[in-house]
């Protein structure tokens, strides 16, 4: 296979979807690699090691006009232009928001799979780029709070007295909220946690956090959560707002799958919080878990501050490239046979729940 890596364009990405250690095994597996100049640069990965791992180096049409395109964000219609008739694309393709790409795509006759929709199942989980990519946001989360708070986090005896530890509560403790209360204790906080789902529980627990006691129970399909019923929203809110009055760093990263972000912290409980605390909103992106968030924006509301992180992962992106073109190399495994050509069967349970458009026809969104 011809296998293109272009350079991403959005402004702010700062990742790569192959890196050299995956274009040397695809290059010793037979393919040919043609990576767009400077398309690694951002995230670490200079054009030499590039072409010491035996790819191409090329410019963006090269790139984009392979037979199979590996991306991390979705292409812009300039770019969907310039891909290869009856092609391959694999990115992040926000299927449910992309409707006009899709329909370019289509239009071109691009087989196109959306990395957001690898399913939850075990045979896939080396696959699972959303994974990858959380857990990383939710260690950069407790990193970007830390540094935003004006103490430290551990406990500390000194000459001059001892320093309390900071208290740390993590809202949502799915892929990036557990790795969230990992490092917040691994840097010496006394963290907190609460999950909509039971089953959190001991997951919380077993990396030395407390649960945080609310009788609910919204466990969804795939081992999603779904939305709360009124009385248990109250019941949550009614938790939540008691257990911050003590916090330090706040740590949001409730979604519920196809949903905007749940609210779950309002500007009353903001405002009740210790004057100096931080909140880092995960969910920024997708409306935010605070009502006070904004997306890419710090706001200071009485003392308190309240951030709203965007592309959190690509702020990592030596890391966030390194796993993503893991998740890819482990894809190509499943969709190439042993010649390397694709089989691309649309009834297995992975290529199909990925296939977004197909011959000319969008299959799902
Ligand atoms: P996510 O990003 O959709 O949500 C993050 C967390 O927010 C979830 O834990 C969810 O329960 C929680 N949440 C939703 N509404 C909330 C509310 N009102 N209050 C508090 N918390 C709320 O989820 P995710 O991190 O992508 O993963 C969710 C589940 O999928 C986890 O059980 C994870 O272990 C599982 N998973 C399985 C696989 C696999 O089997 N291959 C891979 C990745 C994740």
């Amino acid at each position: 296979m011809r296998i293109g890596v272009p350079l991403e364009t959005s402004p702010s990405e700062r990742r790569v979807a192959l890196v050299p250690e995956t274009v040397a095994r695809l290059v010793k597996g037979g393919h040919h690699v043609v990576v767009q100049r400077g398309a690694g640069a951002a995230a670490g990965f200079p054009d030499a090691q590039y072409e010491a791992a035996g790819a191409r180096l090329g410019d963006a049409a090269e790139a984009l006009g392979a037979e199979l395109v590996l991306k991390v964000d979705r292409p812009s219609p300039g770019e969907v232009a310039s891909l290869a008739e009856g092609g391959i694309l694999v990115a992040f393709l926000a299927p449910a928001s992309s409707a006009e790409v899709l329909g370019a795509l289509a239009a071109r006759k691009v087989t196109a799979l959306a990395m957001e929709l690898v399913p939850r199942i075990s045979r896939a989980q080396s696959m699972d780029a959303l994974s990858s990519q959380a857990n990383l946001a939710g260690y950069k989360a407790v990193v970007i709070g830390a540094e935003a708070m004006n103490r430290i986090v551990p406990m500390m005896t000194t000459a001059a007295g001892t320093l309390a530890p900071a208290r740390c509560f993590v809202i949502g403790a799915g892929v990036a909220g557990l790795q969230a209360i990992a490092t917040a204790r691994r840097l010496g906080a006394v963290v907190s946690a609460f999950d909509v789902r039971p089953v959190v529980k001991e997951q919380v627990q077993s990396l030395g956090a407390s649960f945080v006691e609310v009788e609910v129970a919204a466990e969804g399909a795939g081992g999603y959560a779904k939305e709360l019923a009124a009385d248990q929203q109250r019941r949550v809110a009614e938790a939540i707002a008691k257990h911050l009055l003590a916090q330090d760093l706040v740590i949001t990263t409730a979604q519920i799958p196809g949903r905007p972000a749940p609210r779950l912290l309002t500007a009353e409980m903001v405002r009740s919080m210790k004057p100096g605390a931080v909140i880092v909103d995960l969910a920024a992106e997708t409306g935010g878990n605070c009502e006070l968030t904004k997306a890419g924006e710090a706001i200071d509301v009485g003392g308190v501050l309240v951030l709203g992180p965007v592309h959190v992962a690509s702020t990592v992106a030596f890391h966030a490239s390194q796993t993503y073109s893991r998740n890819l190399q482990s894809l190509l495994q499943h969709l190439l046979d042993k010649e390397g050509r694709p089989k691309l069967d649309l009834q297995d349970e992975i290529t199909g729940a990925m296939v977004v458009t197909h011959a000319g026809e969008i299959r799902k969104r």
